[in-house]
């Protein structure tokens, strides 16, 4: 998988995506199979459950949110909400 590849799948055929360009506070992603484009919304991408997983048992354990947010490449404003959900059980 090259750099530019990331793990974000296409809303319409959920083939891979790729970097297209970026816009004020965004990032635009054009899917490799259909060309659909989309904005890449890091704040609510989703996660497989087994990653939120993870990430919810390092916070609980007292790992930063923000090495967080660097190692599952997620915003640290994400991996904050991760850490709210894990203090409110
Ligand atoms: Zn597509």
């Amino acid at each position: 998988m090259s750099s530019e590849e990331v793990r974000m799948g296409c809303p319409e055929c959920h083939g891979a995506a790729v970097k297209n360009g970026t816009i004020r506070g965004g990032q635009f992603m054009r899917c490799k199979e259909c060309g659909h484009q989309f904005m890449a919304d890091l704040e609510r991408r989703r996660l497989p459950d087994e990653i939120v997983s993870i990430i919810k048992k390092l916070l609980a354990l007292g790992v930063a949110p923000e090495l967080i947010s660097k190692a599952a490449n997620i915003s640290s404003r994400q991996a904050y909400n991760y850490k709210k959900q894990v203090v409110n059980g």
